[in-house]
């Protein structure tokens, strides 16, 4: 059972949870009050990219985890760190007494986020946070997003600290091209030069592994500490803890 102080249930905006066999587990929040023309929950599926179809299909989106429910069912399940992501964590208010609640479980809560919304308890509670960027040019980031980048931006200046930021992009070829890439990672440089950054393709273009790692190699050029995954990279099929299926 969750620690005392965490009794009490509130509804969250988590409506799936997953666990990898590495004992970490992915809670996906709904909502975003962003567009992004690519984005996944929205255009791809609302669940783990990594569960099969036939999984996937005896699932039923609507109803959200509790707090306590939720915490019960990670500390059972021994999970060690909480990736919180799907569409955008930041969007719901319980997140500050969701990451509290997991710390209290030793629990590390880890934000996927466009950090628009970040402020400072998220990031002092967070123990991680993958930070998007979703393009450097203002009117290219309207486009695709609906949104200015400029909070995003500002915060993004704010909270880079490399030993808690990872910063990420997504290339999208046709969308964000590879030389918006290096525009965000020109911009990280001048932030600081030990962030990581991360490019990521979409994966509505997965065989466009090629074109993902001829960016990378031009991203080092100007910021070091650029990386990227092999797309498909880490697809082991996890267990599905939420919701229960049909
Ligand atoms: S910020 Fe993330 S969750 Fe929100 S619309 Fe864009 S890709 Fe989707």
């Amino acid at each position: 059972m969750a620690r005392d102080g965490f009794n009490i249930n509130p509804a969250t905006r988590i409506y799936h949870i997953v666990k990898f066999k590495d004992g970490s587990a992915y809670l996906f929040f709904s909502g975003c009050p962003w567009n992004c023309v690519y984005c996944v929950a929205r255009t791809v599926s609302r669940w783990c990219l990594s569960i099969s179809q036939a999984r996937a299909s005896g699932l039923r989106f609507g109803s959200m985890i509790g707090l306590r429910e939720m915490l019960d069912l990670l500390q059972n399940k021994k999970v060690h760190t909480a990736f919180l992501g799907g569409e955008e964590p930041t969007y719901d208010p319980q997140l500050p007494i969701i990451m509290n609640g997991l710390k209290s479980l030793n629990i590390n809560p880890w934000l996927i986020t466009n950090g628009e919304l970040l402020d400072d308890e998220m990031f002092f509670l967070a123990h991680g946070i993958t930070f998007s960027i979703k393009a450097l040019t203002p009117s290219l980031h309207k486009s695709i997003t609906g949104k200015s980048n400029t909070r995003t931006l500002e915060n993004f200046r704010k909270y880079a600290d490399p030993s808690k930021v990872v910063a990420e992009t997504v290339l999208y070829p046709g969308i964000v091209e590879c030389d918006e890439a290096l525009k965000v990672a020109e911009f990280i440089e001048g932030v600081n030069p030990e962030l990581r950054f991360r490019i990521d393709l979409a994966v509505q273009e997965r065989q466009l592994g090629e074109h993902l790692k001829e960016c990378a190699e031009r991203a080092r050029q100007v910021h070091g500490n650029t990386y990227y995954f092999e797309p498909g990279q880490g697809a082991e099929e996890p267990e599905v803890l939420f919701p229960p299926s049909l």
